[in-house]
């Protein structure tokens, strides 16, 4: 009768409904084929990077950083360290000591950068940065003592020497002005002038990258990678001199900045990017940059997932059709709650408490939804990140003429190690589209801040070998 009729209408579009959800998600659902292309285009994009005539228009710079080795266990001495472009501004105070038993010691205190800081005039930035240095020299009471520092700087920057960086672009939430095509050191140099407080010898900028791959290597001399998977994405290592044709010079190694973030922003991955990837560019602070990024670091991934649960909702098949204010808030879904959301020992009930808090009534179907978007999503990122690594180390053993390749590659960033799965899909990931490598990852341990430190060392030292 009639009633059976509406039961069978209802079955139907629930089906429907389910398989329309389906079919958005199997846009980001990639098959080895399209992993093993997007790793033959970072190896095509990290060739142009390096070549001189080819380095000028290429999208994944490839950018020297002048450290030359990592470190030998002989560095020694105390050091400041700044931190910024990481999910916190970190000034830190590192004590190495060399010798038999080596031993680093670290003091470090957060700072918050104000958005409006962030986004406001460079100079702002600058003097803000240096407010925090002298607050906490005060607070250790090392006002008077001009030690050298090491500044982690986590942008894109050229650099000419181990402590010249032009910045070539901001990238994730910085938008100071008058920063881009300047040197970043003397920005620094400049606003601890102005303060008239106290003095600093600035030895190297640092990429978060160089840090975390430098502080693997101090433990683990096979590190010759590092990788940041966090607020951003982006790897590092250690590349032939021979091959890194934009700096004089055929013999040993140089580590190379990837800044593999702008990956596709010459169109090349535009048959993997979906709408909602086209949506987050949009809506982003650096439209038509950083594409690769934008798919797979933790910044952009609450992104995605809310711009398909924009469109999932308007036709009708979450939220009982009503688009929220919290829904339409940029930014909501940070990766502490995509991390949360996807955790195997949360019920469904927690779930839709998450979203609760996240102002998102949700029903028990949409919490499932929800959570299938958000794996979905993170596993694409894995996916794609990984395919990025085996391109990399690929790269190293065929630089070493080598039918096997044992390398390890030192490991940060928040989306790394807070979320529960990610971490296995990007490694299995790179042993199957890498099998000719043996890949050991090692977690850094505070790499920015320690990485800078030894990396200023090993300035140091060199600085007075020249003198002599
Ligand atoms: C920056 C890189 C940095 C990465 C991770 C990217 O947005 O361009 O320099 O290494 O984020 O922090
Ligand atoms: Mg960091």
């Amino acid at each position: 009768g009639k009633g059976a009729a509406m039961v069978t209408a209802v079955a139907y579009r629930l089906t429907d409904q389910a398989r329309q959800i389906q079919q958005t998600l199997a846009e980001f659902r990639l098959s080895k084929a399209q992993l093993l292309e997007v790793k033959k285009r970072m190896k095509v994009e990290i060739e142009r990077g390096l070549g001189k005539n080819t380095h000028q228009e290429a999208t994944v710079k490839m950018l020297p950083t002048f450290v030359r080795t990592t470190p030998d266990g002989t560095e020694n001495g105390d050091f400041l360290a700044l931190d910024l472009g990481g999910t916190n501004f970190r000034v830190l105070l590192v004590k190495i000591r060399s010798g038999k038993r080596r031993t680093v010691e670290m003091h470090n205190k957060i700072y918050a950068i104000p958005i409006e800081v962030m986004q406001g005039t460079g100079e702002e930035l600058f003097d803000h940065i240096v407010h925090c240095i002298s607050d906490f020299l005060d607070y250790m009471g090392m006002k008077s003592a001009r030690l050298p520092l090491g500044f982690t700087f986590s942008f894109p920057c050229h650099q000419t020497s181990l402590d010249a960086g032009i910045l070539v672009t901001w990238t994730k939430g910085f938008k100071a002005t008058d920063c881009e095509g300047e040197d970043v050191v003397e920005l620094l140099r400049e606003a601890i002038k102005r303060k008239e407080e106290f003095e600093l010898d600035v030895v190297a900028i640092v990429n978060d990258t160089v840090g975390t791959m430098m502080t693997c290597a101090y433990e683990e001399p096979t590190c010759e990678v590092g990788l940041i998977a966090g607020t951003g994405s982006n790897a590092c290592y250690m590349e032939e001199m021979r091959n890194i044709e934009t700096v004089e010079g055929n013999e040993g190694r140089m580590c190379v900045n990837m800044e593999w973030g702008a990956f596709g922003d010459n169109g090349c991955l535009d048959d993997i990017r979906t709408i909602y990837d086209q949506a987050v560019d949009e809506n982003s602070l650096n439209e038509g940059k950083q594409r690769y990024e934008k798919m797979c670091s933790g910044m952009y991934l609450g992104e995605i997932v809310r711009q398909i649960l924009l469109d999932l909702t308007k036709r009708g098949f979450l939220f009982r059709g009503q688009i929220s204010e919290a829904l339409k808030t940029r930014a909501i879904f940070e990766t502490k709650f995509l991390s949360q959301i996807e955790s195997d020992r949360l019920a469904l009930l927690q779930v839709r408490s998450i979203l609760q808090q996240l102002g998102l009534d949700s029903t028990c179907d949409d919490s499932i939804i929800v959570k299938e978007v958000c794996g979905t999503i993170s596993h694409r990122a894995a996916q794609i990140c990984g395919a990025g690594m085996a391109a990399v180390v690929d790269k190293i053993r065929e630089n070493r003429g080598l039918e096997h390749l044992e390398v390890t590659v030192g490991v940060d960033g928040t989306l790394y190690k807070l979320h529960p799965h990610f971490s296995r899909i990007f490694q299995q990931t790179v042993k199957d589209l890498a099998p000719k490598c043996d890949v050991t990852f090692l977690l850094s341990e505070d790499g920015s801040g320690k990485g800078a430190a030894l990396i200023t060392a090993v300035g140091c030292r060199q600085r007075e070998l020249e003198a002599q």
